[in-house]
């Protein structure tokens, strides 16, 4: 399948977390409490997003292109997904075509029941299971990869249901946080490295699955503690169980979590998303100083990184760059030619903070380096009489085939040209990024074990944590959908 037009925001230099995943039982507005959880996870996907419920043995469905906000609003529609359970998924995709028929939770009537699923992550194997459940005569209905545990569960042997979703997960490789709806109740599971992260809160007597603790927070749930790697959580009226069934890994978190997909009020493994941004910026200025007179963030996401070189470099923080909330993001297809555009219908430089200033400008990533080079350009053109870029991640080298959407390697500046090269490109008077060390002491570690490493870090070393099974054996002919 051709990639279509998608629907991308004109901030468009950024790798896109693909996906957020919620899941209630027990709350007499469970579809209400799940807009407003996806509504706090907007940010993991803005292009559909759907929620399945259940009331007695039946369920009721609603997907819809675009944001939560938009789609979930009314009593109309939130009405009609009657029950005390429900999950629900935002998404962010990378074709158009199929979008709503990959939207999420998929639903499916099998033989023992219907079953719905909420997925974060990505399959790494799936397009070959795809194509040898096609052999043995399986249906798909779309692209998305989670749709082959679905197949893989219906012709599972097993007796129970939770039996079936083992024996599917251990056919499967990638990255996989999944929410499932049963009339038994309601299922989550991680991977065994936990790649993508899911949580478990409180709301009364009500249990809730998350992708992130934001998603509590907006319905006034308690976080309650993480989802272990490998580690799946069954939620019935009877209360909560825990069980290991898949085999026993090292953790290896997504650590562009931290970076930048993660909501800043998140906490993730204990640690508080905007702290560590806020440290990984304070290793960046111990790393990489340089005399300036102000410290810019490229907003939104480079705020608390610049905030931690700020202080950890003595230098003041000021906003240099105002963003513009209110661009539309629909009307604005993907070419070049607009990507460019977009950045300045996005940010504008505030002449009062950067005319005759020497600026460290600070952001989380470099991706095309389409963004960094108008951003360094409008600085300039504002007055700054010198602009140093400092990257809150190491170079961007490598794609992510683990759930979030990131261009083709020929594609990443950081994969074709060195830092010095990618200063000249984007016009920088100079250019740094954390080391891959310095991010993992802003972790709190000693620094990266590269015999054993804590957290997937693939988009910077290429050291990939799952093998990538369809890659290697040529098995991505089909543009994949990701969830
Ligand atoms: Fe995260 Fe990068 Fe690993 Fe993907 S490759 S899971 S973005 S660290």
């Amino acid at each position: 399948m051709m990639p279509l037009h998608s629907f991308r925001s004109s901030d468009d230099d950024h790798l896109r977390e693909e996906c957020g995943v919620f899941g209630i039982l027990g709350h007499e507005d469970a579809a209400a409490h799940t807009a407003l959880g996806l509504h706090a996870l907007q940010h993991r996907g803005q292009e559909a997003a759907g929620i399945v419920s259940l009331n007695k043995d039946q369920f009721k469905t609603h997907h819809a292109l675009g944001l939560v906000s938009d789609n979930f609003n009314s009593a109309s529609v939130i009405g009609k997904l009657t029950g005390q359970t429900a999950i629900g998924h935002v998404r962010y995709s990378t074709t158009g075509e199929t979008l709503l028929r990959n939207a999420q939770p998929l639903f499916a009537e099998l033989n023992f029941g219907g079953l719905a699923i909420a997925h974060n992550g990505n399959l790494t194997n799936a397009m070959l299971l795809r194509k040898q459940l096609i052999d043995r005569g399986c249906l798909f209905q779309a692209t998305s990869d989670t749709e082959v545990i679905i197949h893989l569960m219906a012709l599972s042997r097993c007796n129970s249901i939770e039996d079936r979703l083992v024996d599917a997960l251990k056919q499967v490789e990638g990255a996989y946080s999944l929410v499932i709806l049963t009339k038994e109740g309601l299922m989550g599971i991680r991977d065994p490295l936990g790649i993508r992260p899911l949580a478990l809160g409180k709301l009364g007597e009500a249990w809730i699955l998350a992708s992130e603790s934001c998603a509590f927070d907006i319905i006034g749930a308690e976080f309650v503690r993480e989802i272990e790697p490998g580690e799946l959580i069954t939620i019935t009226e009877n209360g909560v169980r825990s069980s290991k069934p898949l085999p026993a890994a090292k953790k290896r978190f997504c650590v562009f979590e931290y970076i930048y997909f993660a909501r800043p009020d998140s906490v993730i493994e204990g640690k508080s998303v905007y702290d560590s941004r806020k440290r990984i910026g304070a290793e960046l200025a111990h790393e990489f100083p340089v005399d300036a007179d102000v410290v810019v963030p490229v907003p939104d996401s480079g705020v608390p990184a610049a905030m931690g070189y700020a202080t950890a470099s003595g230098i003041p923080f000021e906003l240099g760059i105002i963003r513009n909330h209110y661009v539309g993001r629909t009307f604005i297809e993907p070419t070049d030619q607009v990507r460019n555009l977009g950045v300045k219908l996005k940010h504008n430089g505030n002449l009062s903070v950067l005319k005759g200033k020497r600026v460290i400008l600070v952001d989380d990533s470099i991706v095309r380096g389409t963004t960094s080079k108008k951003i360094v350009h409008m600085v300039r053109e504002a007055g700054a009489l010198e602009v140093h870029m400092r990257i809150a991640s190491p170079p961007t080298t490598h794609s992510c085939y683990y759930g979030v959407d990131t261009p083709e390697r020929d594609k990443l500046l950081a994969a074709n040209h060195s830092v010095v090269e990618m200063g000249k490109l984007i016009g920088a008077d100079s250019l740094a990024f954390i080391s891959i060390d310095g991010l993992y002491r802003a972790m709190g570690e000693k620094g990266r074990d590269a015999k054993s490493p804590q957290y997937c870090d693939a988009c910077f070393t290429g050291d990939y944590a799952v093998s990538l099974t369809d890659q290697l054996q040529g098995t991505v002919h089909v543009k994949k959908q990701s969830a």
